[in-house]
């Protein structure tokens, strides 16, 4: 998956600024931020997006949410909206799985 965007991210052959990482996955900053908080949580394992997941990854994707929760409560947001667009339909640009963390102002609901 060498021309992947966030494989690229994840081996670090691309800045990011980084705000968490382990061995299973990182956060990093959304380089065009939707709102004061934004991240995104993203595993390391290339998976296209949630559709393309497999029971295999039943635990990362447990992880990924966990990872979220944690760096939620580090950056003391105790409102924050956890989205994984999946397709070009629902806004999905980059094809390596990630849950975007958006925090720091009131949501509207439901979404565009
Ligand atoms: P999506 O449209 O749901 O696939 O989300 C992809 C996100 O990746 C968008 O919010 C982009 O702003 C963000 N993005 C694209 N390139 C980079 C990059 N080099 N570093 C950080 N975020 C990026
Ligand atoms: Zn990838």
């Amino acid at each position: 998956m060498g021309s992947c965007l966030f494989c690229r991210i994840a081996a670090k052959e691309i800045p990011s600024q980084l705000i968490f990482e382990d061995e299973r996955s990182l956060v990093f900053k959304d380089i065009s931020p939707k709102a004061p908080t934004h991240v995104l949580v993203v595993p390391k394992k290339h998976i296209a997006s949630l559709l393309s997941s497999t029971d295999e990854d039943k635990d990362l994707l447990g992880h990924l949410q966990r990872v979220a929760a944690q760096v939620a409560a580090s950056l003391n947001l105790d409102s924050f909206r956890l989205v994984a667009n999946n397709g070009r339909g629902a806004g999905q640009t980059v094809d390596h799985l990630h849950y975007h963390l958006m925090g720091g102002r009131a949501m509207q609901w439901p979404p565009g």
